[in-house]
């Protein structure tokens, strides 16, 4: 699917903060984090619901989610907790309509602060090229704690 924003960034034909990828799934950074290291996890063929997922896929979908947790903790951007999660359709709160798990860092007593990102995130166009940087390096730091065998 062309016009979906995900495939294209699966077809490098938008630009990504790539952290990891595999002949199923490709991992990158979220363009509006809701928290500093906000890591998405897509298969890299368009489905838009889970359930319409090969089953091999969504196992592996969760356990590159699980090894981006732990890459996560292991770098130290990961502290007190994660939030893992899918919001799978529209009335679930979905906008792009390409399966992906969320992979949020969580630190104690950051629910207000989390509340307001989310609300205000996609209103911070400014600076852009300093954010890519920021997420390469995000990317980059992740990218490191990964374990070569997934
Ligand atoms: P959802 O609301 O569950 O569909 O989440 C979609 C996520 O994709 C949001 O957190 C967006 O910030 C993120 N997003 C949208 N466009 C891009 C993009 N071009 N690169 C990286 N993340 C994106
Ligand atoms: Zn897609």
């Amino acid at each position: 699917m062309a016009q979906c924003i995900f495939c294209q960034i699966v077809n490098k034909e938008m630009p990504a903060s790539i952290v990891y990828e595999d002949d199923l799934c490709l991992v990158f950074m979220d363009i509006f984090p809701i928290k500093l290291g906000h890591t998405l996890i897509i298969p890299k063929t368009h489905s838009a619901f889970l359930h319409e997922l090969d089953d091999k896929v969504r196992q592996h979908l969760f356990k590159v989610a699980n090894a981006v947790l732990q890459a996560q903790r292991d770098a130290g951007i990961t502290r007190d907790g994660a939030n893992l999660l899918v919001n799978d359709g529209k009335a679930a709160n979905q906008h792009v309509p390409h399966v992906h798990v969320h992979v949020l860092p969580r630190d104690q007593g950051d629910l207000v602060k989390v509340a307001w990102t989310f609300l205000t995130r996609m209103l911070n166009f400014f600076g852009k090229d300093k954010k890519r940087a920021k997420l390469d390096k995000m990317a980059s730091d992740i990218r490191q704690h990964l374990p070569s065998d997934i």
